[in-house]
Order: C-alpha cells, then structure tokens, then sequence
C-alpha cells in the first residue's frame, strides 16, 4: 500500500470538494494534524473513520486504499487484492504485538523476582524502608506490564470458539476476568453462547491460522 499516494489522493479530492485541512478534520471529528499526517503520506485514515471520510470525498474505500480513481472494469480485483493486504497487514503487527508480551513477560518476572529477594534481604537486615520500597515497586511494575498483556492480549487477533467456530474480539473486562492458560480464555461465545476454552488466533477467516 502506497501511503504517499493515498495521501496526495486525499489532498486533491479534498481540494477537489473545496475543503481544507481543517474543515475536513471538523467534519470528521478530528485535529488537522491527523488529516496533515495522512496526506503527507505518514499515516493511514483508521479504519473506524475510512467510510466516514469516502463519503466526504465522494470516492470509495478502494480508491481511497488505491490512490486513485478506479474503473469500473477492474473494480474487483483491485478491491480484493487491498482487503488482502490490509488483513495482511494486521496480522503482521499482532504478531509484532503478540512476541513483545511475551519479552516483556519474560523480563518482569525475573526482575520481580530480584526485587523480592533483594527487599526481603535488605528487610531482615533492618533495612526496612527500604526493602518494602523494592517489593512494592516490583509489585507495581509487574502489575503495569500486566495491564499491557492484557491490552495486547485484547487489541490482538481472535478468539475462537470451538463449538461454532465464530472468530470475535472479547470485550475488554472478557478478558481481564477470564480464567486462562497461555493465550486460551475461558470465556463466552458471542454467537452461540458456548462457555469454554477459546484460544487465540490471528485472523478473523474460519481455517485460517
Ligand atoms: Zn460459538
């Protein structure tokens, strides 16, 4: 996907609807900064605005994702092969985002660890301020790295249900209070209502992995 031509892209039909940067941000409840960065090619419009802003623009989602205006007669390859891009590229970054919790598992843990032994030590040894001092802050840093899991654990990829099969994102509190082993969650399914063990999977498509 070609940011710096989407950008431009976006630039012309705004101009083309004799918007500026600004308005164009009023309209969709955002800062020019934003619509700034998009047409400089430094990021994408977010999925939950893309329709939102096609409509003020007079274009569709393709040609948005494309950079240009389609004709009509290659209207369905174009579209599939940027949904299969896009998919491509979410899954890349849950990934991405899926490793990172478990380095930052992998670090804390040891640390907490340290940090006890060390704070109990220094305790005994009569240093009790400061051996509270280090069990509490390792009990905080390990509780911040676990509210970061969980959010990874949320924004990242699917949960499936074994029972239908339906692949769905949990609701935040689904998966802070789910029981769990690894990255499978009890939790329930939103389509046929199975309570159970479902595990995690990158993309939304049934089979896929
Ligand atoms: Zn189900």
């Amino acid at each position: 996907m070609d940011q710096e031509k989407i950008g431009k892209f976006i630039s012309v039909c705004r101009k083309e609807k004799g918007l500026t940067q600004a308005s164009l941000a009023e309209k969709l409840g955002i800062t020019d900064r934003a619509v700034s960065k998009w047409e400089t090619g430094k990021s994408l419009p977010d999925a939950s605005i893309m329709l939102e802003l096609c409509e003020l623009l007079e274009i569709n989602v393709n040609e948005l994702l494309t950079g240009e205006h389609i004709v009509m007669d290659h209207y369905k390859e174009v579209a599939e092969a940027n949904l299969l891009e896009l998919q491509e590229q979410k899954q890349k970054s849950d990934k991405t985002l899926l490793s990172i919790e478990w380095y930052l598992v992998a670090v804390i843990v040891p640390v907490y660890v340290l940090m006890v032994i060390t704070g109990s030590y220094l305790a005994n040894k009569g240093n009790i301020v400061l051996g509270v001092v280090l069990i509490v802050t390792g009990l905080l840093a390990t509780l911040v790295v676990g509210i970061i899991g969980l959010k990874i654990e949320h924004d990242a990829g699917f949960y499936e249900c074994p029972n239908c099969g339906e692949r769905y994102v949990p609701t935040m509190s689904a998966v802070v209070w789910s029981t769990h082993y690894g990255r499978t969650r009890k939790m329930r399914c939103p389509h046929c209502g199975h309570k159970g063990y479902h595990k995690k999977v990158l993309t939304r498509e049934k089979g896929g992995i």
